[in-house]
């Protein structure tokens, strides 16, 4: 197998060329991100893993969340930016730059106003503050959320740290929402596959228990029908009590395409197309 990356999700993009607009679109938001954002400082790891002992995410945590609210909303405007004369799709490109605009005459107290709402998941708040400053929804709120993400330091989504913390909740534990993704994977080859939840909304990944559905806790497994729509890496584990799917990579290695929430775009549509309820999107 090519180890490289990019040969990986050329082959993977070659397959799927539907996928190929929105690839760029990510891989531009991450680009930039990753250079226009420093992570904020969060406690030592031992202190967020004891932080979180009650079950309130650490951005849920007043004092976490007004920090990284301070910095998100300080830095936006050289964030949005940075984005000018990027390679985007046209819509994405016209709701950056309006966003831009927007964030250049706003005060700074506003602009923290939406990312408080962003952090809270308080969606209907949300969406009543960006139609009144006539942003359009989806954009802002897919690149708000890349922006905790990029502020997120990258140690506090190691799947060890919550395990250490005996996290075992079905929301995540930096940030407080649902998993967009799950994976089953061997950690010894003595065990069995454990899953794993990656969070839509951060990046976090963490340990949860095997069987069962992941959002309404249904053990019955005559009532979790899996679908297998491509062979191979990603199914669709869906439920019948609460009629929601998560889709789930039964593979390793090539976490940087398949845990991805993009990358599996046309299974949502299948989904989408038997009733089922999609949750953890940032999109939603
Ligand atoms: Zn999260
Ligand atoms: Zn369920």
């Amino acid at each position: 197998m090519n180890k490289n990356p990019e040969t990986t999700l050329a082959s993977y993009l070659a397959a799927h060329p539907f996928l190929e607009e929105t690839a760029g679109l990510y891989q531009t938001l991450q680009s930039v991100l990753q250079e226009a954002v420093v992570p904020v400082e969060f406690p030592e790891v031992a202190a967020c893993q004891q932080l979180v002992k009650d079950g309130v995410p650490l951005l849920q945590q007043e004092k976490l969340q007004r920090a990284v609210v301070k910095v998100a909303a300080g830095m936006l405007p050289d964030v949005l930016a940075a984005f000018k004369g990027q390679q985007l799709p046209a819509a994405m490109a016209k709701a950056l730059a309006d966003w831009s605009v927007w964030a250049g005459e706003t005060e700074l107290q506003e602009i923290q106003q939406f990312f408080t709402l962003l952090l809270k998941q308080q969606d209907e708040e949300l969406a009543a503050f960006i139609t009144k400053v006539k942003l359009p929804k989806a954009s802002i709120r897919l690149v708000g959320w890349a922006l905790i993400d990029a502020l997120v330091p990258a140690e506090l989504k190691d799947a060890q740290v919550w395990r250490e913390a005996g996290w075992r909740e079905n929301y995540c534990p930096v940030c407080g929402r649902q998993p967009v993704m799950a994976q089953l994977k061997k950690e010894t080859e003595a065990n069995g596959a454990e899953r794993f939840l990656r969070c839509g909304g951060c990046g976090t990944l963490w340990h949860f228990t095997r069987i069962g559905c992941v959002y309404c806790g249904n053990k019955d497994t005559q009532k979790l029908p899996i679908l297998l729509p491509e062979k191979g890496q990603v199914r669709i584990d869906t439920c019948d009590e609460c009629h929601s799917y998560i889709k789930t990579y039964v593979g390793h290695g090539r976490e940087d395409i398949y845990l991805q929430d993009w990358a599996t775009l046309h299974l949502d549509v299948l989904a989408e197309e038997k009733g089922l309820a999609k949750h953890g999107s940032v999109l939603i």
